[in-house]
């Protein structure tokens, strides 16, 4: 794929260290050419996320907190002041309290919490891709990651499940609103990864053991597999797709029961 995304210029909002999503897919687009910027939450994550970066030969590595608007705005001005325009942004960012990511929905669920996982999770990346679009004038392509949790119950997901569903939803409606500008917005739903996030869900080994018996192919994805897909639907080899909401889970949300020989045994 070598050279797919020379002379493209993007965003990589939401690496936290080198296990995360984002850095599986930042790499895949800097292997192909791409020149990336940055953002990193706090300080605390900055310090791991710059050298990353730099080895990667980014130059622009910005602070941003979605929770603070202020913060949104100041990464696409200094985009528009540095780049004029941009190809691609990566919206991989989510986050709620993880007290309420175990147990039953029913029970552990609070308005103050399921508001604060709505807006970091799901209404962050409207408010990204409101603030992207203006600067992809040539077209261009917007990508979140999302969870099957939105689609069928998973245990101890709760408010991350309900918050991806928006989000899946919200991937729909972008890309009706923003297809006349050649802007295509997509969703890659993934399996379960081993990420700082991904440790957050109640029974997280254990959902991961299971996918790993139970998906068609038999593994769980890395952030390579997830990568891959991602340069995909950044790239113009899938320039006829949007409003996608593309599994990269090795199957598992094709099954519906645990492979039966795995039971007997
Ligand atoms: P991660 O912990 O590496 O990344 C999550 C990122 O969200 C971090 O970089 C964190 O700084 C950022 N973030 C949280 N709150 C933020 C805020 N207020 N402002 C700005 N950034 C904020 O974990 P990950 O698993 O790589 O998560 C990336 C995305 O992939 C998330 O949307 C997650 O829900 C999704 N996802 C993860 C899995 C999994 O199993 N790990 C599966 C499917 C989808």
């Amino acid at each position: 794929m070598d050279g797919i995304m020379k002379g493209k210029r993007g965003l990589i909002m939401g690496v936290a260290n080198d296990h995360s999503i984002a850095w599986g897919i930042a790499k895949q687009l800097a292997d192909a050419g791409a020149e990336l910027a940055f953002t990193y939450q706090g300080e605390g994550f900055g310090r791991r996320v710059k050298p990353l970066a730099e080895s990667v030969g980014s130059k622009l590595i910005l602070p941003c907190d979605v929770e603070d608007i202020a913060t949104v705005d100041q990464v696409f001005e200094r985009l528009k002041a540095e780049w004029g325009t941009i190809d691609f942004v990566v919206h991989a960012i989510g986050f709620s309290d993880k007290s309420e990511l175990k147990g039953r929905y029913a029970d552990v669920t609070t308005r103050a919490n399921f508001s604060r996982t709505m807006v970091i999770s799901a209404y962050s990346f409207t408010e990204v891709a409101q603030r992207a679009a203006p600067l992809m004038s040539e077209g261009g392509s917007i990508l979140t990651l999302t969870y099957g949790g939105s689609m069928r119950v998973m245990p101890n997901y709760n408010v991350m499940g309900v918050a991806k569903a928006a989000l899946e939803a919200m991937v729909r409606y972008l890309a009706a609103d923003y297809g006349q500008n050649g802007i295509r917005v997509n969703a890659i739903s993934a399996g379960p990864v081993r990420t700082l996030a991904g440790a957050g869900i109640g029974d997280a080994r254990a959902m991961f053991n299971y996918q790993k018996k139970n998906a068609p192919l038999r593994r769980t994805v890395d952030i390579g597999d997830v990568g891959k897909s991602a340069l995909y639907l950044l790239s113009d080899l899938s320039s006829g797709v949007t409003g996608e909401i593309h599994y990269v889970d090795s199957g598992f949300n094709i099954t519906s029961m645990p492979i039966v020989s795995e039971l007997k045994r």
